[in-house]
């Protein structure tokens, strides 16, 4: 570097401000929390001096007050303002797990505001005034919805199949079909589950076809279960043969082994008059007689995040007193919302109306093709010069690894931005203070409208003009 060069730099870097004395221009100090204030001068002052020193930074205008304090205020901003923040889903995907996966009905929320600010009956048997046990309090619900004898709920599903499998098959031997070794994103995988159960997994048949004598030729005096899992975020076609839960359940009885299904989404509700493929239920997976089945409270049937537990009461029973059990075991948010949530199952048409997942998924096209309507009413004219709006059929996703081939006919709202490329479009609305996600597809950002609320498209028209057309919106 030359000796012209070093001087220059020597020079910005003496004129980046001490923190003390940045801190006496900064209006916010009244209000804003000191920490936070001085950990967003240091930060601001920091990045200056890192970018003189890469050169990013080349003349005096960059380090000027105000640059300096808009640069502070940005950042203080960022820090008072929640992490975990609402987004606007408008790529279609309904059970989405980077966005939150279920939403919650209105109706839960207000049951977490009661039980959140007040003492509860979490742990407390009101009739008798002894401690109670906090599952009983959603037990009787899962039975009475779905037959079942007895049932338990954990943190999530990767928690119910590893306790199932650690207290029933711990140190013995799982027998599973190999086509159905599954891996659900975020890296849960069946046979890394079992591994860390104790149990030894012990694969049969063959990636497409597994038949029952398959599962009888590896039953021994070390099987402990057969495990049936529902491959539920891929499909095999073709020249297949799956052994049905049925004659699995059969064959347990025969040997006395108990029979278990990962159901994955499980959900309460028949949706194939939807025009969903047919999938078992949960009441059907217990009517055909398994000992245990498991799934997740925040797919299909789209409450909170938990793992539910059903089955058999003497199997359920072993699971309740596995001392994991404490270690996996659900708050009283969870207890509430789920609580909620499933009271409205046994209205089936109220839960399809009530429960957002399941609102989502059975939406009518014309009332998706209303909100794209709306929104292109509220944006249309006044973006025309700087971004094309219009309407576009596209296929919507059901998500979480639940119903995977299963196409949605949806409408979207294509914008074509004039001056910036698309993927700034995404960029700037993944920023907002209430980002907006959509999905880009042949250079149109495309806001899939069966995953924006009614209530979010005013919002979202105001956040477009906001973004396209600055103060003058
Ligand atoms: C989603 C899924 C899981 C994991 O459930 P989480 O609730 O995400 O922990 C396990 N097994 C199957 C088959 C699944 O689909």
């Amino acid at each position: 570097m030359g000796k012209e060069q070093t001087s220059a730099r020597n020079r910005l870097l003496r004129m980046i401000p001490k923190v003390d004395e940045f801190l006496t221009w900064t209006a916010e100090l009244a209000e804003a929390p000191s920490i936070l204030v001085k950990h967003a001068v240091r930060e601001v002052l920091a990045e200056a001096r890192e970018a003189i020193l890469t050169g990013e930074i080349l003349n005096e205008m960059e380090l000027s007050h105000p640059t300096l304090l808009i640069n502070f205020q940005n950042r203080l901003e960022e820090k008072m303002g929640p992490n975990l923040r609402p987004v606007i889903n408008a790529t279609g995907v309904v059970i989405h797990t980077n966005l939150g996966r279920s939403i919650l009905p209105m109706t839960a929320m207000d049951v977490l505001g009661q039980i959140g600010t007040r003492y509860s009956n979490l742990e407390f048997d009101l009739t008798s005034g002894k401690r109670g046990s906090r599952y009983s309090l959603v037990e009787d619900l899962l039975c009475e919805l779905t037959g079942a004898e007895a049932a338990l709920v954990v943190n999530n599903n990767a928690a119910a199949v590893l306790l199932a499998l650690d207290t029933l098959a711990s140190g013995r031997e799982v027998i599973v079909s190999r086509g159905q070794l599954v891996e659900i994103g975020g890296s849960f995988r069946i046979p890394e589950v079992m591994a860390k159960s104790g149990a030894k997994l012990i694969e049969v048949g063959a990636t497409n076809r597994t038949h029952l004598r398959d599962y009888e030729n590896a039953i021994s005096e070390a099987t402990a279960l057969l495990l049936k899992v529902h491959t539920s975020n891929y499909r095999i076609t073709g020249f297949t043969a799956e052994v049905s839960l049925e004659t699995l359940v059969e064959l347990g009885r025969r040997h006395t082994l108990p029979v278990m299904e990962d159901l994955g989404s499980g959900c309460l509700i028949d949706l194939s008059r939807f025009g969903f493929r047919k999938e078992p239920t949960v009441g059907e997976v217990v009517n055909a007689g398994v000992d245990v089945v498991t799934f997740s409270g925040d797919k299909l049937l789209g409450g909170p995040q938990a793992g539910l537990i059903l089955g058999k009461k003497q199997v359920i029973d072993r699971i309740k007193k596995n001392p994991l059990n404490r270690a996996l075991r659900i708050d009283k948010f969870t207890l509430a919302a789920l609580e909620t949530v499933l009271r409205c199952y046994f209205d089936e048409e109220m839960a399809l109306r009530t429960i957002p997942t399941l609102a989502m998924l059975t939406i009518p096209l014309p009332d998706i093709a209303r909100r794209a309507r709306r929104l292109l009413r509220l944006v249309k004219s006044k973006l025309a010069a700087a971004c094309r709006a219009t309407t576009v059929q596209t296929i919507s996703r059901v998500g979480g690894g639940a119903l995977p081939e299963q196409d949605l006919p949806s409408l979207a709202v294509a914008l074509a931005p004039v001056d910036w490329s698309v993927n700034d479009l995404e960029g700037k609305l993944r920023a907002l203070a209430r980002p907006v996600i959509g999905r880009i597809e042949e250079d149109r950002l495309l806001l899939d409208m069966r995953t924006v609320a009614d209530d979010e498209i005013a919002p979202l028209a105001r956040c477009l003009l906001d973004l396209f057309l600055g103060e003058a919106a």
